[in-house]
């Protein structure tokens, strides 16, 4: 493998916080809303930024939908992800939910977890916030809140490693 890192622990953590408070800043008129991210990156990224609202004072509810896509081809698949599983245990209904993911694609796993979210009930807005965007879209989807904005080739792919998960913060890039 040929990954290269791209952004290191201490950028890692400030774009964080730099999204954390670009999230506020959007949700600044909204009272009632609640996190969920998209295993399993997502979950990482929506733990983060709980942790750094209780910092703040600040208590999110937080939720988790698990999708996949039936053929694991990251780079061509014109197919509908298919949901795993989900475990919202708040009423979304009248909610602003912020709906978080490590990597933008194609587009259609937030498509999916936004269909998902609505069998749950029907919420008032939905913010997208993602780590990491590398481009090649195909439904028009953008995050609301974005950490960075990598451009990459279809072949190339996204590494995000999280602390929680591994001891570091790091994103890399390469062809797996
Ligand atoms: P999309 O549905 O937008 O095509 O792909 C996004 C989903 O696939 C996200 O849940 C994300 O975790 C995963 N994904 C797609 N490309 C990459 C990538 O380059 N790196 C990582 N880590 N995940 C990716
Ligand atoms: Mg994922």
């Amino acid at each position: 493998k040929n990954l290269h890192t791209i952004i290191e622990p201490e950028q890692f953590r400030k774009i964080l916080k730099r999204m954390y408070f670009e999230l506020m800043e959007k949700l600044k008129d909204s009272e009632d809303f609640a996190v969920v991210g998209i295993q399993r990156g997502g979950v990482y990224l929506a733990d983060r930024l709980k942790k750094i609202a209780f910092e703040n004072g600040f208590e999110l509810p937080t939720g988790k939908v698990d999708i996949t896509f039936y053929r694991d081809d990251t780079f061509y698949r014109l197919e509908q992800p298919h949901v795993k599983e989900t475990q919202i245990d708040f009423d979304v209904t009248g909610k602003t939910i912020i709906l978080c993911d490590d990597v933008i694609f194609t587009g259609r796993t937030v498509r999916a977890a936004i269909d998902e979210i609505f069998d749950y009930g029907r919420p008032k807005r939905i913010i997208l916030v993602t780590f990491i965007d590398r481009g090649h879209r195909e439904l028009p989807i953008q995050p609301d809140v974005c950490g960075k904005t990598v451009p990459t080739r279809m072949k190339e792919q996204i590494v995000v490693h999280f602390k929680e998960e591994n001891g570091t913060d790091r994103v890399e890039i390469g062809v797996m």
